[in-house]
């Protein structure tokens, strides 16, 4: 019998343990843990700073990341409002929060690491590989083992502006039921993309979503604020906080959506507002050349709501200008 008991209590220990980059986090505890990633060829380190806060009461863990495209702002802010406004002291579980996950791509304003990869492209990584690949090892190793749950915070890249949405794999009923939690305005069916985190996560039986609001480069209020509230619905629905924002108008589901794309290059005009409720054929924009030589309506191929706009005012043909989805 005593050998008995001996092993569960080791058993419970193994679960309570929690350790990032070799520093322990115990229940009750709010840490700030630097994790040394890599150097820059000046010699100066690369940290990618981790603040976790774990509760003394059982529950779900958390993460929530931002910054895996360097460029893309929103979700930064949105993650460093959670920890300015403690707003990540929850009353059951464990909540990690991450504000910028690719340090090298913030610096540089750019979505990628140096190399010119992608770490969203690049699970699940390798110690040994590219930087972007490093980066994602480090992710799945030290970070995934430790959640139940995740909101990837991100925008759209290269002034596309993606109205407030969440991305789920719909097929999967706890990825849709969070993205119901969540509450933002669109929740858009988006399979699986090989080598992301959301997929090799899900692998490992974890939950992650992906918010998708702004653009990159450029704080939104409306992106953030919405972020932000459907991170604390999402909480609520976890049982890890007691209060959240109201569902303003339950999301819209889409299904299937497309990109209109300019038939000629020029000067871009969009007539429509993103997130707005569009009719097939009714005119979204005109390209027209700088000369006053034509102008070419651009229509909306389905009956839906626009998604996202291209904010690019000079356009190439073939550029994607409205995505649209229903
Ligand atoms: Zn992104």
């Amino acid at each position: 019998m005593p050998i008995n008991v001996e092993i569960h209590l080791i058993e419970v220990d193994k679960q309570n343990e929690m350790k990032i980059a070799g520093e322990e986090i115990r229940k009750g505890e709010t840490k700030k843990i630097d994790v040394n990633i890599a150097k820059l060829p000046s010699g100066t380190s690369i940290d990618i700073p981790v603040m976790v806060h774990r509760s003394k009461n059982p529950g779900p863990s958390l993460l929530l990341l931002a910054g895996m495209h360097g460029d893309e702002i929103n979700g930064v802010e949105i993650v460093r409002r959670i920890i300015r406004e403690k707003l990540y002291r929850v009353n059951a579980g464990t909540v990690i929060c991450i504000p910028i996950m690719n340090i090298y791509g913030f610096i540089n304003f750019s979505r990628d690491v140096p190399d010119g990869k992608d770490i969203n492209r690049s699970f699940p990584g390798s110690k040994t590989g590219s930087l972007a690949s490093q980066v994602a090892f480090f992710l799945m190793h030290e970070i995934i083992p430790h959640i139940d749950y995740g909101i990837d915070f991100h925008t759209g890249g290269a002034r596309i502006n993606n109205s407030p949405q969440v991305r789920v794999k719909t097929e999967d009923p706890e990825n849709l039921e969070l993205a119901k939690a969540f509450g933002t305005k669109f929740i858009i069916n988006s399979p699986f993309r090989d080598k992301s985190l959301r997929k090799e996560a899900f692998r490992q039986g974890k939950r992650i979503i992906v918010y998708e609001g702004g653009e990159s480069l450029r704080l939104r209020k409306n992106a953030i604020d919405e972020g932000i509230a459907g991170m604390l619905r999402v909480m609520h629905h976890l049982k890890m906080r007691d209060e959240a924002p109201m569902i303003e108008k339950e999301p819209t589901l889409i299904m299937k959506s497309s990109w209109v794309r300019a038939k000629s290059a020029g000067l871009h005009y969009g007539f429509q507002r993103n997130g707005s409720a569009v009719e097939q054929k009714e005119v979204l924009g005109r390209v027209c050349d700088p000369y006053g030589t034509y102008e070419v309506q651009i229509k909306s191929p389905l009956t839906g709501h626009i998604i996202a706009i291209n904010n690019n005012p000079v356009v190439n043909r073939g550029d994607a200008l409205f995505h649209v989805g229903s």
